[in-house]
């Protein structure tokens, strides 16, 4: 078996592995040799069986997470659960790893305020909770924001309902609203369910833009928690979403699977389509552009003033107002467009800010499973 030790090189020097021949029967498992091969691994081309593949997605996760010394002994964990994919294979990894980790788990679900979409995303999580016994708050953006939910900010934004500028706002009420939410429950620590293709879409994005700031600031496999803030993680950052969506498949996994309405309006969705042509002709593209990120560093006279603090509500903010008090006022004066204009004087719309991680909203679980 190949030692997680060494993945990172290996999953960069493998050539992608051949496309099975549907004549041919499934040869051993290259694990455990008894039981038939049920899948090729996308990146490493290993043919393996449901149960040592799902052992060995966990074994990677374990390492990023004590390599990273991501989640510490005693920690208690925020999962930010959205029902979908990529939330429900890591609160479902991290419940398995979590006696070996020494850590404890709670659900923590935002509601934004979608109407058609989140109502159904939220009872995926419900279930979820009550099937793993896992404690569960969701916290809404109603009850936080003064009322407003994404439907509100979106006909605030657009007078149409779509607005191109939704993930914006949502990534940074998004963020605050998981933070006040981990808050409540006791947590130590926040995880997110980004996995490497999220965080290769991230980085494209940020080289689309040209923005070098956040470009050297997206790199690493979380944040410490700068001023005040609860150290943030993505576990999954390094397993792709091909496996994700095995992982769920082989785990027999129910999660909520459509896109939310505002997605298909993301500039991330020309990120995604960039990214999978780019894969076509270098499957190795993915991890090489999250390690490139991890590897970027501004040179000094490049590099921004050092942020302050809100002087609404101390978050770290590199202007008077952090970005999400920011939003609010604008939103709350009628005139959300001063906190999202291009340029200096606010967010650049539809990406994600400097504090922002738009909640990826990837491909169904249709995806197709390379099995044999
Ligand atoms: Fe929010 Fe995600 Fe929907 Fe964008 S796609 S509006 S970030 S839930
Ligand atoms: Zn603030």
């Amino acid at each position: 078996m190949v030692s997680i030790f060494s993945l990172p090189r290996i999953r960069r020097s493998l050539p992608f592995p051949p496309r099975p021949d549907p004549e041919m029967p499934a040869p051993q498992c290259a694990s455990c040799n008894k039981a038939r091969a049920a899948l090729r691994r996308p990146r490493l081309g290993q043919a393996l069986c449901g149960t040592c593949f799902c052992a060995a997605f966990e074994a990677e996760v374990l390492h990023t997470v004590v390599a990273g010394r991501l989640l510490p002994p005693g920690a208690v964990v925020a999962v930010g659960a959205s029902g979908g994919k990529d939330s429900t294979v890591l609160a479902h990894v991290l419940r398995e790893l979590a006696p070996r980790l020494g850590i404890s788990l709670r659900l923590v679900a935002v509601d934004e305020g979608i109407g058609g979409y989140r109502d159904a995303a939220l009872a995926a999580v419900r279930r979820q909770a009550a099937r793993w016994e896992l404690p569960l708050t969701v916290v809404a953006y109603a009850d936080l924001f003064g009322g407003w939910t994404m439907d509100a900010v979106a006909r605030s934004t657009a007078g149409s309902g779509r607005s191109r500028s939704c993930c914006t706002f949502c990534g940074v009420l998004r963020r605050r609203a998981l933070e006040e939410g981990a808050r409540l429950v006791g947590a130590t620590h926040v995880v997110t369910g980004h996995n490497a293709d999220d965080m290769a879409e991230t980085v494209l994005m940020n080289f689309l833009r040209g923005d070098a700031g956040r470009l050297a600031r997206g790199g690493g496999l979380g944040s410490p928690g700068e001023g005040g803030a609860l150290p943030r993680c993505r576990p999954l950052q390094l397993a792709s979403q091909k496996e994700v969506v095995l992982y769920a498949h082989f785990r027999r996994l129910d999660y909520f699977s459509e896109e939310c309405v505002y997605a298909p309006e993301a500039f991330r969705g020309h990120a995604r389509d960039l990214l999978k042509r780019l894969e076509a002709a270098r499957p190795s593209a993915v991890l090489d552009l999250v390690h490139s990120a991890e590897r970027l560093a501004l040179a000094p006279a490049a590099r921004p003033p050092p942020p302050g603090a809100c002087a609404r509500c101390g978050a770290l903010a590199s202007r008077a107002l952090c970005q999400a008090c920011a939003l609010l006022d604008g939103l709350n004066r009628g005139r959300p467009r001063l906190a999202i204009g291009k340029g200096r004087r606010g967010l650049d719309e539809d990406g994600p800010p400097r504090e922002a991680e738009p909640e990826p909203s990837g491909p169904p679980a249709s995806e197709p499973v390379p099995a044999f």
